[in-house]
């Protein structure tokens, strides 16, 4: 069935307050449009477990470091409805920018210390537009559960804080990262990648296995895990790193001894595109 489309905040609170009321429980995934199966794993794990499933498609303009990325940003609501409708999505959210940010916004959510690294590091401004638009919508549809994908780790870090230090009911659910036959972690952004930049993208994946493995074999310094990393990714020409780190994987902090679980994050560009990626690695000690 196709999902209905509503753009209204006050259409979409009257629209669930009585399937709330009639004991349904309500999941919501939030996203930025351009749907594709990484986005399809979040949604089929919300409508496995719930009465209800929001999808919400808004592309954050407060989330955008840099405006042509923000106007170059695939907008194409049409398939994404229909997208929704074959995962059977009872409803999509899909508002406009002034919907949204109706007046200058003048109250923001600040995550310190997860926000320190990584992304937090090179967007500046970034995770404080995230974690305003992801409380904006969690106030909006009053979620049972909210679904992030660990692809964004670090968002996922910022919104897990988010949520405990302000008590906001709902819990969240992570979903493992889906990736290409090659590696690469699908994202909307692999979309503006020409042939020859898509052929060099599963280096980030790679580099990420290389300390992955580096640290399972028993590598405890996470100076030489990084370097491994880095020699994986530097050796291809066309890729230029912005960042490849180890932290823990809740605080984002870096590491500089791999004593327990531990998340390798990377952020490069390859012309124009900017690709993230990280995995969890747990190093021997840990698993016995
Ligand atoms: P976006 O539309 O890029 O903001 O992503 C919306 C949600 O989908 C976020 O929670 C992402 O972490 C998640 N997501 C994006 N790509 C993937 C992927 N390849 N696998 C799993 N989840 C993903």
């Amino acid at each position: 069935m196709t999902p209905q489309v509503i753009s209204s905040i006050q259409e979409l609170r009257c629209t669930l307050a009585p399937i709330r009321t009639s004991g349904s429980t309500i999941g919501l995934v939030p996203t930025m449009g351009a749907l594709h199966a990484g986005h399809g794993r979040l949604i089929e794990t919300a409508r496995r477990e719930n009465g209800c499933v929001v999808v919400s498609i808004f592309v954050n303009p407060i989330q955008f470091d840099r405006s042509d990325d923000y106007d170059r940003y695939p907008r194409p609501l049409s398939n994404d409805v229909g997208f929704c409708s074959r995962l059977g999505v009872d409803f999509v959210f899909a508002p406009s920018a002034e919907e949204m940010y109706p007046h200058a916004q003048r109250a923001f959510v600040e995550v310190t210390e997860v926000t320190e690294h990584l992304c937090g590091q090179f967007r500046p401004g970034h995770f404080r537009g995230v974690a305003t638009v992801v409380l904006k919508l969690l106030n909006v549809v009053q979620p049972d559960r909210a679904y992030f994908g660990e692809k964004d780790a670090q968002q996922l870090a910022v919104i897990r804080r988010l949520v405990a230090d302000l008590n906001v009911p709902v819990t969240i659910v992570e979903v493992a990262t889906l990736r290409e036959a090659d590696g690469l972690a699908l994202s909307s952004r692999n979309q503006h990648l020409s042939p020859e930049e898509r052929r060099i993208a599963p280096s980030l994946s790679r580099a990420l296995e290389t300390a992955r493995g580096l640290i399972s074999a028993g590598e405890t310094r996470a100076a030489a895990v990084k370097r491994e990393a880095l020699r994986v990714l530097n050796e291809q020409p066309g890729i230029r790193v912005e960042y490849l780190e180890i932290v823990g994987p809740e605080d984002m902090q870096l590491v500089e001894e791999v004593t327990g679980p531990v998340r390798v994050a990377g952020a490069i560009w390859i012309g124009q595109t900017r690709l993230i990626d990280n995995v969890l690695c747990v190093p021997v000690a840990a698993k016995t």
